[in-house]
């Protein structure tokens, strides 16, 4: 089915700026959208989102000039193009985009297309998103879907929250949830019980841009302990039910050489960040820490990950960008062993799923990813089940752009009935490997 016409229009996101939705009609009737989201700690190797910049109108952070873009340019280059040659209708942009970052016509139009397109796919083949997503990655029709284990967040520091932690993200994992569905709600009922703890020391309940809590807490350890406190009064096994996950985005706290953790009153060099790390890794269940150095700290990386024997997976977020050039180089610095997949990062569908495929035949393992500014269309519910990562990172189980992705993958959990299986987590922690 040809691509009739592409139309763009400024909404807003989750954080109340604005964004571009592209609009793909297939016919006069038919028109299918689709929202970009976008970042706060944004990382220096990203595609660049293109805002207008004039004071006067969202205080500088419009994306009309985006609009223009998709209207003025992108559409009429697209317009008559198979909707199912995801490949080509991406090339096509990058081409004419002629820049490595997409800045010229900005990533932001660019996959707002790219989405709307992949949506519009699914329209077109007469198929659910998960389904066309899965099509359009390479899977076979033979192999069962995996539905992802989330890594959900419930405390909200830095960037996303000022005056809570330094570190960005606290997460707890329910590694040993049966489905989605339990996973979800494990999940659920800790957060709430984590509420009752937070209101027990007399701190506001209030949350960030995630939707975890964000207390002002003395110590950038404090929260891990308010989350064991959590689990065990909920009654799951930490390590063993539910483990931890951590997201430093410590380049926003990286300066002059040194990682100032402000709640501490510390500054640390790369090698005390990483042995700082270390020791929390042997008194907490914790399975999986994301960008706990800066973005170009690769030594640092690479020793996190030998110090931790490779047994607790170490993201790059910042570090990598989605970026397939990036994660070639992180393996040869033996830098991370997952990579997270935002395709805002890179800008078109196509190249993230060149990513993720890069990343899987290496033996990394990648987690699809939401981004800080969200919106209300579910994308990575279904980007995560077709893409079979086993993985997925959508925030905390509050506000509804983050609900929103709960929900998709419990409603997909259930239509395919017996024939999803959860993935299993693919690290342990060192507390229970007794290291
Ligand atoms: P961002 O945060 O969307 O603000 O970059 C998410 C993350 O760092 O994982
Ligand atoms: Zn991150």
């Amino acid at each position: 089915m040809d691509i009739f016409q592409i139309t763009a229009q400024e909404l807003l996101d989750s954080r109340g700026n604005p964004t571009v939705e592209a609009t793909v009609h297939l016919d006069r009737r038919r028109r299918v959208s689709a929202m970009v989201p976008s970042g706060a700690s944004t990382g220096k190797y990203e595609a660049v989102e293109l805002r207008d910049n004039e004071p006067q109108r969202y205080l500088g952070k419009g994306v009309l000039k985006a609009v223009r873009n998709i209207n003025g340019i992108i559409a009429p280059a697209l317009i008559g193009f198979d909707v199912t040659d995801q490949r080509g209708i991406d090339e096509k942009m990058i081409e004419l985009d002629r820049t490595a970052n997409k800045s010229n016509l900005g990533a932001n139009a660019i996959l707002a297309v790219s989405i709307a397109c992949l949506r519009a796919g699914a329209v077109a083949r007469g198929l659910q998103f998960y389904e066309y997503v899965a099509e359009v990655f390479g899977k076979q029709a033979n192999e069962p879907y995996t539905m992802p284990i989330p890594l959900i967040n419930v405390l909200n520091g830095g960037k996303h929250a000022m005056g809570s932690s330094d570190i960005q993200e606290y997460m707890i994992v329910p590694v040993g949830a049966p489905t989605f569905a339990e996973a979800t709600r494990w999940a659920a009922e800790t957060f709430h019980e984590l509420k009752k703890i937070i209101r027990e020391r007399g701190w506001p309940t209030t949350v960030g841009d995630e939707g975890g809590y964000a207390p002002p807490v003395e110590s950038n350890e404090e929260p891990l302990k308010l989350i064991m406190e959590a689990l065990e009064r909920v009654g799951h096994t930490p390590g063993e039910d539910m483990a931890l996950a951590l997201d430093l985005a410590a380049s926003e706290f990286h300066e002059d050489g040194k990682y100032h953790l402000a709640k501490d009153g510390l500054k640390l060099s790369s090698a005390e960040m990483v042995d700082l790390l270390v020791e929390w890794t042997l008194r907490y269940p914790i399975v999986s820490i994301e960008d706990p150095l800066d973005e170009e700290d690769w030594d640092g990386f690479a020793l996190l990950k030998q110090k931790t024997g490779n047994k607790i997976q170490i993201v790059g977020d910042d570090l990598f960008a989605t970026n397939p050039e990036r994660v070639k180089r992180g393996i040869e610095a033996g830098a991370a062993n997952c990579v997270l997949i935002k395709a805002n990062q890179i800008g078109t569908i196509t190249e993230t799923l060149d990513t993720i495929h890069l990343t899987l035949k290496q033996g990394l393992t990648a987690i699809v990813s939401h981004r800080s500014g969200e919106t209300e269309m579910p994308f990575e519910a279904d980007f995560s089940v077709g893409t079979g990562v086993g993985q997925v990172k959508i925030g905390s189980v509050s506000r509804s752009e983050r609900v929103a992705e709960y929900n998709e993958l419990m409603r997909i959990e259930r239509y395919l009935g017996g024939k999803a299986i959860l993935a299993t987590y693919p690290f342990t922690t060192a507390v229970r490997a007794g290291a």
